[in-house]
C-alpha cells in the first residue's frame, strides 16, 4: 500500500481500504477464506496475466498483503509448475525461509518437505521430483548457479525482499538479468514492501532493450511469441489502520531499559493487544526479556498476562513458532525481535509497535580492511515499515525511541545497499566460479567500491585462490568455491587436508557456522564463565572447543550432559550436522580426512593457513591488553567471551570483530609468526621491513 507520511503530525496514514473484519474473526475461517482475504488476492489475475506476459514482474507491496505465501501458489494453480519444473521464492533471512515455507504448506495441507520444500545452507528440505514450490536464501540459489549455471530447472524465480538490498539479492539480481539473456522463457518476479521499484525497473529495462536487439538479430523467430520486454510494475494496494507516533521527548541513554520500560507502560495502560518490540541482537533481545521477566516476577500484579518471547535467527524452532501462535485469552504476547520482523515475517494482533531505532548492520572498511557488524541507527524507510507493523488488525500506536528531531533531521532517507559496505571476498570468488572475470564492468544493481575490490582480489590471491591473471587456481580456487563457507574457513580445510589433521579443522569450522555453543545470560554469568573453564585451552578459543566437542562425543551426545557444562544442546546438535555435511563436501572435492590427535600445533598453522590476515599483537607495554592488528595498525582487544580474554598472548589471530565501545576480536588463537610468512608470503610481502616480523 501507499504510505502517505505526515511526519509534522506525527502520525502515519497507511492507505488502502480499511477492512472491518477484526483478526479474531481470523481464526475460525477456512483457509481458503483466510487467503481470499489477504490484499494480493484481488490482483490473482493480474499478476498471472503480467507473468505470463512479460519477462520480469515488479511487485510493490505493503507487509502481510500476501505476497510471500500467496503468489508462489497462485503460479502452482497455473501451471507454472508442470512437466517437472520449479518455483522458486528467495528471501535474504534463513529464518525467514523456513517460517514462510512451513506456512505455506500449511495453507496447501502438505508435509513440509514434500510438494512446499525450503533449502537454506547446510539444512535441505525438498524431495527431487516431489518439491514444486522451493523457498530458499537468496545465497543458496546463487550456489545453486555454480552446478546449474542457467538455473534450468525452474520456470519462475520470485526475487523476495528486494527492498532489502542484500549482498546476495544484488549479485543475484545482476546474474539473473544475464540469465534471462539466455534463458527467454524463465520469469522474474521482484517483490519489495517498499516503492523504489522505478531503479528495479530501470535496471532491468536496460538489459531487456539490449538483449532485444540481440534476439532481433539472432533469433527474428522469438519475435513473434508476444513476451513483453519492459518490465511491468504491479503496486497492491494494502490493507492498513492508522498509527499514531509517539517520539521520546528527549534522547535515550539506554535502549533496552527504555523499551521495557515502555512496554510495561503499555501494559498497564492500552487496551489489548500485542507488542512487537524491534532491537538489534539475541544480546540485548535476551537482557530485554530478562528484564521483563524480572519484572513479572517481582512486580506481578502490574505485569501478570505478559507472555515475552524473543524472535532471532539461531532461537530453536520450537520456541519461533510461539512466536506466530496466538496468544492464550486475557494474555499480552510481546515479541522481542531483530529487524527480522520489519517486513520478511508478519505477526498478526500486533497493536503496539516500540522502535530503538537501531539495528545490527555491517560495515566495511577498505582501508582498514576491517568487516565489523555494528549496531547503528536504521533508515527512515525502516522507521515507517516498523510503524507500520502497528497497524495491520486495528488502529495502533508505535512509540519511537528517538525524538522526533533526531527522525527528521539525523536519521538518513534509505539503508545504503550491503554490498557497498561489505567485504567482497565471497562475492569475487563466487562471480569468478561462475565465470564472470570482469567483475568491476559486472552490471551491479549498485556498484562496490573499487577500493573493496582491489582489497578482495589482494586478499583472494593470498589465499592462493586467484592466480596472476586474477582467475581460480586449480585446485585449491576450486575447492574453495566448492565448500559453502567463507573463503578464509574454507582454505584453512584445504591446509588442513595437507597438514594431516582435516577432522579437527573440520569440527572447528562446524563449530564456527553456529551462532554460539555456549550459554550465556544474565544470572547465570558466574557459573557458565566456570563451566567454560573446564574446557580452556592455553591455544585459544579453536582448541576449546575441540575440547567441548570431544567431551560431548564421550558422553553419548547427551543433553544432560550439555546443560550440566552450559553447553547450548542444539547448537551442538547442529556443529554434528554441519561438519557431516563439510566431511561429504571434502570428499568430494578430493580432500583427506584425517586426524591428527593430539598435535595442536598443526591445528594452529591450519588455522593461520585460512586466517593469517587476520593477525594481532600484543602492544609492547601494554597493560589493559591493547592489540594492533599486523594490517591496518586498528586497536583491537580480546571480547571478554574468549578463553584468551585476560591472558593476552603476544601473537594472536581471531576469526571475527565486533565492536561496541571498542572492536572486540571473538574466537581468537595463538599463533607463531613465523608461520605468518609460510602462509602468505605474498600478503606479508610489504611488511617485511616490519620489524616485528623479523
Ligand atoms: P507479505 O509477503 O506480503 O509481507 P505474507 O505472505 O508473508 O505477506 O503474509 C500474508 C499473511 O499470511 C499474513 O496475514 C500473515 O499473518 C499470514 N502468515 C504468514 N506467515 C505466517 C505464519 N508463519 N503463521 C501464521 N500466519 C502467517
Ligand atoms: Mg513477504
Amino acid at each position: 500500500g501507499r504510505v502517505v507520511d505526515d511526519e509534522e503530525g506525527g502520525v502515519i496514514f497507511l492507505s488502502g481500504s480499511h477492512h472491518s473484519s477484526s483478526s479474531s474473526g481470523y481464526g475460525h475461517a477456512s483457509i481458503d477464506k483466510q487467503r481470499q482475504r489477504l490484499p494480493v488476492f484481488k490482483y490473482r489475475t493480474a499478476i498471472l496475466y503480467l507473468v505470463e506476459t512479460r519477462a520480469t514482474t515488479i511487485i510493490v507491496g505493503e507487509t502481510g498483503s500476501g505476497k510471500t505465501t500467496q503468489i508462489p501458489q497462485y503460479l502452482k494453480e497455473a501451471g507454472w509448475a508442470a512437466g517437472g519444473r520449479l518455483i522458486a521464492c528467495t528471501q535474504p533471512r534463513r529464518l525467514a525461509v523456513q517460517a514462510v515455507a512451513s506456512r505455506v504448506a500449511e495453507e496447501m495441507g502438505v508435509k513440509l518437505g514434500d510438494e512446499v520444500g525450503y533449502t537454506i545452507r547446510f539444512e535441505d528440505v525438498t524431495k527431487p521430483n516431489v518439491t514444486v514450490l522451493k523457498f530458499l536464501t537468496d545465497g543458496v540459489l546463487l550456489r545453486e548457479m555454480m552446478d546449474d549455471p542457467l538455473l534450468t530447472k525452474y520456470s519462475v524465480i520470485m526475487v523476495d525482499e528486494a527492498h532489502e538490498r542484500s549482498i546476495s539479492t544484488d549479485i543475484l539480481l545482476g546474474l539473473l538479468k544475464k540469465i534471462q539473456r539466455r534463458r527467454p522463457e524463465l520469469r522474474l518476479i521482484i517483490s519489495s514492501a517498499t516503492i523504489e521499484a522505478k531503479s528495479m525497473s530501470d535496471f532491468f529495462q536496460m538489459r531487456f532493450s539490449s538483449a532485444l536487439a540481440i534476439r532481433k538479430r539472432r533469433e527474428p523467430e522469438n519475435e513473434g511469441h508476444g513476451l513483453q520486454v519492459e518490465p511491468a510494475i504491479l503496486s497492491v494496494e494494502g490493507r492498513g489502520f492508522n498509527v499514531q507516533i509517539n517520539y521520546a521527548e528527549e534522547a535515550v541513554q539506554d535502549y533496552v531499559q527504555a523499551a521495557v520500560s515502555t512496554v510495561l507502560l503499555i501494559h498497564e495502560r492500552e487496551p489489548a493487544g500485542d507488542v512487537l518490540v524491534f532491537l538489534t541482537g539475541q544480546d540485548d533481545i535476551e537482557a530485554a526479556a530478562q528484564l521483563l521477566a524480572d519484572e513479572v516476577h517481582t512486580n506481578g500484579k502490574h505485569s501478570s498476562g505478559l507472555i515475552v518471547l524473543p524472535l532471532y535467527s539461531g532461537l530453536p524452532r520450537a520456541e519461533q513458532e510461539l512466536v506466530f501462535s496466538p496468544a492464550p485469552r486475557g494474555k499480552r504476547k510481546v515479541v522481542i525481535s531483530t529487524n527480522i520482523a520489519e517486513t520478511s515475517l508478519t505477526l498478526e494482533g500486533i497493536v503496539y509497535v516500540v522502535d530503538s531505532g537501531f539495528s545490527k548492520q555491517r560495515f566495511y572498511n577498505p582501508l582498514s580492511d576491517i568487516e565489523n557488524l555494528v549496531v547503528a541507527p536504521i533508515s527512515r524507510a525502516s522507521a515507517r515499515q516498523r510503524a507500520g507493523r502497528a497497524g495491520r488488525v486495528r488502529p495502533g500506536k508505535c512509540y519511537r525511541l528517538y525524538t522526533e528531531e533526531y527522525f527528521l533531521n539525523h536519521m538518513s532517507n534509505e539503508a545504503i545497499p550491503e554490498i557497498q559496505r561489505s567485504n567482497m571476498v565471497s562475492c569475487v570468488i563466487q562471480l569468478k566460479a561462475l565465470g564472470i572475470d570482469n567483475i568491476l564492468g559486472f552490471d551491479w544493481p549498485a556498484s562496490p567500491s573499487a577500493e573493496a575490490m582491489i582489497r578482495a582480489l589482494e586478499v583472494l590471491y593470498s589465499l592462493g585462490v586467484l592466480d596472476d591473471d586474477a582467475k581460480l587456481t586449480s585446485p585449491t580456487g576450486f575447492q574453495v568455491a566448492e565448500l559453502p563457507l567463507d573463503p578464509m574457513v574454507s582454505k584453512m580445510i584445504i591446509a588442513s587436508s595437507q597438514l594431516g589433521c582435516s577432522e579437527e579443522i573440520i569440527t572447528i569450522a562446524a563449530v564456527l557456522s553456529v551462532q554460539s555453543i555456549w550459554i550465556s545470560g544474565r544470572g547465570i554469568q558466574k557459573e557458565s564463565d566456570e563451566a567454560k573453564l573446564r574446557f580452556a585451552a592455553a591455544e585459544g578459543d579453536h582448541i576449546t572447543f575441540l575440547n567441548v566437542y570431544k567431551g560431548f562425543h564421550q558422553s553419548g551426545k547427551s543433553s544432560q550432559w550439555c546443560h550440566k557444562n552450559y553447553i547450548n544442546y542444539h547448537a551442538m546438535r547442529k556443529v554434528l550436522e554441519v561438519r557431516e555435511q563439510l566431511k561429504r563436501t571434502a570428499k568430494r572435492i578430493g580432500l583427506v580426512l584425517k586426524s591428527c590427535e593430539s598435535d595442536m600445533q598443526v591445528v594452529r598453522k591450519a588455522v593461520a593457513a585460512g586466517y593469517f590476515a587476520n593477525a594481532c599483537h600484543l602492544e609492547a607495554y601494554s597493560h589493559n591488553g591493547k592489540y594492533k592488528t599486523l594490517r591496518g595498525s586498528q586497536e583491537v582487544y580480546i571480547h571478554p567471551s574468549s578463553v584468551l580474554f585476560r591472558v593476552n598472548p603476544k601473537w594472536v589471530i581471531y576469526n571475527s570483530l565486533v565492536s561496541t565501545d571498542r572492536q572486540y576480536m571473538r574466537n581468537v588463537i595463538t599463533i607463531d609468526p613465523s608461520w605468518l610468512m609460510e602462509a602468505a608470503p605474498h600478503f606479508y610481502q610489504l611488511q617485511q621491513s616490519n620489524p616485528l616480523l623479523r
